[in-house]
């Protein structure tokens, strides 16, 4: 579903090269919650920005659901992103939105479905995460944990065969990670969705991962099925 062909990452930083993600190959499979952890800094947050080119690489290439998205071009790339959903830490919701509107958003973006067919999908993606009474809420006016049930279904809107997970439970108390967390495997388990998400909580990799990359200063330091990585609770 995703692969990985020797991408590597440099940042020029005043005329510095920072090196965040040495050449790394990686498959990620079609159906899979994959984990990538390892401390601040790792390069965590490079790779997965990679898969959907918030970062352009420096070089390798990237191969998702049989894409190269290394050679999408601007339009391209606009309809790529629409397959590939992203949640993050501090939500980043709109503010003077309301949940709905929030979620609506890609949707109109897109600009593929009509205002009915639009207010129909919204519907039925805040009843799966559990916000069918708040539609009409401000941001401001939600829990942490509802606010990224809003990021999930705004994710979720144009209909992604990929989720994206930027630490997503990081903002959250213990039980509303489980919440959350709990509503990932869902989503993975009912509609089928790949899922890569980062976080420097071991118990979060436990919790729902498959397989587990753990990154060291630009580099994936051992990968494999969490059990084997992991070998002791
Ligand atoms: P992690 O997600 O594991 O914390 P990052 O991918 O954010 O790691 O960062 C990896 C390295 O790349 C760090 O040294 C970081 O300072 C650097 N870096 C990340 N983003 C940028 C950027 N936009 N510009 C310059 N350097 C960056
Ligand atoms: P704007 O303020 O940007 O003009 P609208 O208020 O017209 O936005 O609504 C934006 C979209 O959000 C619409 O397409 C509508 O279908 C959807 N929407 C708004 N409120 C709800 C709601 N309570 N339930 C479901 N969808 C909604």
């Amino acid at each position: 579903m995703i692969e990985f062909q020797d991408v590597h990452k440099a940042y020029a930083v005043n005329g510095q090269s920072i090196t965040a993600l040495q050449p790394t190959s990686l498959q990620v499979q079609p159906g899979e919650i994959f984990g990538l952890i390892g401390h601040s800094g790792a390069g965590k947050s490079t790779l997965l920005r990679l898969i959907n080119r918030l970062e352009e690489p420096s070089g390798g290439r990237i191969i998702v659901d049989g894409i190269d998205v290394t050679a999408l071009d601007a339009q391209g790339l606009r309809r790529f992103r629409q397959r590939v959903g992203m949640i993050f830490q501090h939500f980043n919701l709109l503010s003077s939105k309301t949940v709905a509107n929030n979620v609506a958003m890609p949707l109109k973006l897109a600009g593929e479905l009509s205002g009915v067919q639009i207010k129909q999908r919204v519907t039925e993606l805040l009843s799966r995460v559990g916000l069918s009474e708040h539609a009409n809420k401000y941001p401001a006016q939600l829990s942490g944990g509802q606010k990224q049930r809003v990021g999930i279904a705004r994710a979720l809107a144009t209909d992604p065969k990929i989720l994206l997970c930027d630490e997503a439970t990081s903002a959250l108390d213990p039980q509303t990670t489980a919440q959350v967390l709990q509503l990932l495997v869902e989503i993975n388990r009912e509609l089928g969705l790949t899922i890569v998400l980062i976080t420097h909580e071991m118990d979060v990799i436990r919790r729902v991962c498959d397989r587990v990359g753990v990154m060291d200063a630009g580099v994936i330091v051992e990968s494999g099925q969490v059990s084997d990585v992991f070998l002791h609770p």
